[in-house]
């Protein structure tokens, strides 16, 4: 039966390649009617039989373009027109602005196959893209997304490449950085001295030769400097890491190919989609005995990649070892992305620099991501995902600024039904921090021609973005919204999940700002709307010398010891007591004792520190995260044993009692894989025993504990196994990095009626 449907699809459809999509798919399936762009995304309009336009549906769904994103569809019927044939037609407004930014895309395989090919015009040409990859991110200096408002103004197109960019049946239709040899960009090598070594093809063939003899190499990507060097020559790794100041941090490793990585990776299906994917992240792996020990020492994991610039295919496919790709930079400092720094900062880093002349206008680091439960977990959010939206399912009524925490910063804008969060910022603690800051939220401002209605920012009086907000609120007269850090992270799982109704959230992290002035860190909270209340938390302990307590898990272990036996702890046979210096430990029995500066808290990623300390793994964490990750490395999906576990009642709240499982922990004799897996399996139990209490059906979990491999996995099949549904997060990071996003959703219910 001959019937019309008009198809509205939001999501990132537009200049993604979506309209020529369409028209060929309905060339293909004989269907007549039109597409045309529209300000909330594209609309179709067909006429066929009936079972020809669902399979219409189907394939747009199935086959649509690798970059774009269908968030919704709508399909209406409608009373029969008759159309003669298929046409794009012109969008109605043209002009209209669409404020799909896409994110920097993989070289894909047409452009690669290109790229090796001595016939093609761009033989071994580091900048060839087309419509389906390139940059985009980091080159748009404005909008609209047209060549003369990206770096890639100051290249003149040469005929051939003009001929491509208006052809619309070309791959490189209106690909704004299009190029070649003849009019692009190109590339030039130097020594740490500043002087020219060798530019273009020669630059190339320079670089792979030094990198070969063992030279640091500063490479200009995508989204900034790598520092590259032989991965498997130890020399090189000591001589990176003595430079960039980054004693113990893993460093990523950048594979040639699928199999070169699986020479030293073992992989499942779900971590090869994810390293293949168009954005290319970081993701870590298991097992890499084949390299030097140093490159990620005390875990079992590596980051690896592949190549996601033709400039990385062309300097890796000439080599027989992967290579160390770490961001070019001092550590904690932002990463390089112009030239001028990297004459001024990069010399002392690497030995040589490669070069060139497009700019990167914003900076965008490598994301990295970990596979749990078969699902993509993000640790960063920021080169290949930056700044897609995160959809939500209603319309937000005002234009929504959301600040982000202190730590591994991202900001978002929220507007209609999107949330846009910024590319990873960092941590803010320094003035330099808080000026990068400052220049990345200008940036995006003005980018999207945003102006803020509201402000949102943590309840963290002292975080740096929190006295941002409020400077900045005051001088524009604009209200500002303060929320609780764990509070935050729970909307932020619950919008990514559009869960709007009652749940549990399980909002485990590092520290945040707790209402009754202790640090919070293990909390569960009970989320209805904006409103939630905290039903139960870790058991109370102190951390001595507060900031520093976070640097030195020695401290927590022995403030849990204390908290367990008094005084008469210090005279107990306990190994981690060995370590610390006899004054020392007197000093620090003081602090406890007299509670200075000794805030006490609840955080669950600081008792993951401490049974790193307790079991003699790793006493002083060099870089955040670095006690978890080696706790996660060791455990054993083999061991369903648990440590006894309390529960008790108090002012109204339950309180999870750690005291029996640190007493075992600190005097049983089970090896430490087993004392790593029973910790793991009993807090993993606490979540199973605090939501049986409750009985709420959704489980949002939440915070960067959340993002350890097998305590979501024994999380998740805990509870459901007992019916309950968990959720997490797979779109933004479940650390502070995917704050803002829940920031955002706070402000958003305002105008919602549960
Ligand atoms: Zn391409
Ligand atoms: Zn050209
Ligand atoms: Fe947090």
């Amino acid at each position: 039966m001959l019937i019309r449907y008009r198809i509205e699809i939001n999501g990132v459809v537009q200049g993604v390649g979506f309209r020529p999509f369409v028209y060929n798919l309905a060339q293909t399936l004989g269907v007549k009617g039109f597409v045309k762009n529209d300000l909330s995304g594209v609309i179709i309009e067909i006429e066929e039989d009936s079972k020809i336009l669902e399979l219409f549906l189907k394939k747009l769904e199935e086959e649509k373009p690798p970059l774009s994103q269908i968030y919704k569809i709508k399909v209406k019927e409608l009373p029969l027109v008759g159309f003669k044939n298929f046409v794009i037609e012109k969008s109605t407004q043209d002009k209209e602005i669409s404020l799909d930014i896409l994110p920097d895309v993989a070289t894909c395989e047409y452009c690669l196959k290109e790229m090796i090919d001595p016939h093609d015009r761009r033989y071994l040409y580091p900048f060839i893209n087309c419509t389906l990859c390139g940059p985009r991110f980091t080159i748009i200096e404005k909008l609209p997304y047209d060549r003369e408002n990206t770096a890639m103004r100051v290249f003149e197109m040469c005929k051939d490449c003009y001929k491509e960019y208006v052809d619309p049946k070309d791959r490189r239709f209106h690909a704004q950085p299009v190029a070649c040899p003849y009019c692009g960009p190109y590339l030039e090598l130097f020594d740490n001295q500043g002087n020219k070594v060798a530019e273009k093809e020669e630059a190339l063939k320079k670089t792979t030769e030094l990198l070969k003899e063992g030279y640091i190499v500063a490479v200009k990507g995508i989204g900034g400097f790598h520092l590259m060097g032989k991965a498997t020559d130890a020399k090189v790794i000591d001589l990176l890491r003595k430079r960039k100041r980054r004693s113990r941090k893993p460093l990523a490793v950048m594979f040639k190919n699928l199999e070169q990585l699986k020479i030293y990776c073992k992989i499942s299906p779900e971590e090869e989609r994810v390293l293949l994917s168009p954005a290319r992240p970081i993701v870590l792996l298991e097992g890499r005995e084949l390299l030097p020990s140093h490159i990620a020492p005390g875990l079992k994991r590596i980051g690896a990649f592949l190549p996601y610039s033709p400039l990385h295919h062309l300097i890796l496919q000439n080599l027989d070892f992967p290579v160390i790709a770490t961001s070019g930079n001092f550590s904690d400092e932002p990463i390089v992305i112009k030239n001028e720094e990297a004459f001024k900062k990069l010399i002392y880093l690497a030995d040589y620099l490669l070069m060139h002349n497009r700019e990167i206008l914003r900076r965008a680091d490598d994301s990295v991501i970990k596979v749990i439960n078969q699902n993509p977990i993000f640790i960063r959010r920021a080169r290949g995902y930056a700044p897609l939206p995160i959809f939500l399912p209603f319309q937000l009524k005002e234009r929504i600024l959301a600040v982000g925490p202190r730590d591994k910063n991202t900001f978002a804008i929220g507007l209609e039904n999107k949330v846009i969060l910024s590319q990873h910022v960092g941590d803010i603690e320094t003035v330099e921090d808080l000026e990068d800051f400052e220049k990345t939220l200008k940036d995006f401002m003005e980018l999207y021609k945003f102006e803020p209605e509201v402000v949102v920012c943590d309840k963290h009086p002292f975080y740096e973005t929190t006295k941002w907000a409020e400077r900045f609120t005051l001088e524009r007269e604009l209200p500002l919204v303060k929320v609780q850090h764990h509070l935050a992270h729970i909307l932020s799982c619950m919008a990514e999940n559009e869960i709007f109704d009652e749940v549990l959230g399980i909002a485990w992290d590092g520290t945040g700002y707790g209402e009754d002035g202790t640090v919070w860190g293990g909390e569960f909270l009970v989320v209805k709307g904006k409103t939630y209340h905290r039903v139960a938390h870790l058991r109370h302990f102190c951390l001595i010398g507060g900031e520093k307590a976070i640097k030195e898990p020695k401290r927590v272990a022995l403030a849990l010891l204390l908290e367990l036996y008094g005084e008469k702890a210090l005279e107990k046979p306990i190994p981690l007591l060995k370590i610390f210096e006899k004054k020392e430990l007197l000093l620090l029995y003081k602090a406890w004792e007299k509670r200075i500066n000794s805030p006490l808290s609840s955080s669950c990623g600081r008792l993951f520190d401490a049974i790193s300390a307790l079991i003699g793994v790793n006493y002083i964490n060099h870089y955040e995260g670095e006690s978890p990750m080696i706790l996660e490395d060791l455990f054993d999906y083999e061991v369903k044993d648990f440590y006894s576990l309390e529960l008790y009642h108090e002012k109204g709240k339950y309180i999870i009692d750690w005291s029996p499982m640190i007493e075992a922990i600190t005097f049983g004799k089970e090896p430490i894989q087993v004392k790593v897996s029973k910790f793991i399996n009993t807090l993993a139990k606490a979540c199973l025993e605090v939501a049986l209490r409750f009985g709420i059906e959704k489980v949002c979990l939440s915070g960067g504990v959340m993002m350890n491999k097998p305590l979501v996995e024994r999380i998740t099949e805990f509870l459901s196994s007992e019916g309950f549904k968990v959720f997490y997060q797979t779109k933004v990071p479940p650390n502070d990095g995917g704050l803002s996003l829940g920031q955002v959703l706070y402000q958003g219910l305002e105008f919602l009626n549960f």
